[in-house]
C-alpha cells in the first residue's frame, strides 16, 4: 500500500508507482522537447541578427577581402584598415 500518495512520476528519474514508466517518457519528451526549441530559439536569432548587418564583415579596403576589425591591420595583405 506504498505509493499511493506519489506524484506520477514527475521526476523521471525513480519510478515507484506501477504504469511502466509511460509517465517517464512523456515528461522526459517534453524537457528534450523544450530544450531543442530553446537551442534552435537562440541560433535562429543569431541567423536574424547576421542578416540584418549587425554583424557586418568588414572588408579590406586594398584587397576587398574580408578581414577583421580586432587587427590594426589586414589580415590577408597587410595594409593598414
Ligand atoms: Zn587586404
Amino acid at each position: 500500500m506504498s505509493g499511493a500518495g506519489l506524484p506520477v512520476c514527475a521526476t523521471g528519474m525513480t519510478c515507484r508507482c506501477q504504469h511502466g514508466g509511460v509517465g517517464d517518457g512523456m515528461v522526459r519528451d517534453g524537457l528534450e522537447l523544450l530544450f531543442v526549441v530553446a537551442v534552435g530559439g537562440m541560433l535562429w536569432s543569431a541567423v536574424r541578427r547576421l542578416r540584418a548587418g549587425q554583424v557586418s564583415v568588414h572588408r579590406c579596403g586594398a584587397c576587398g577581402r574580408p578581414t577583421s576589425r580586432a587587427y590594426p591591420r589586414c589580415t590577408r595583405c597587410g595594409a593598414p584598415l
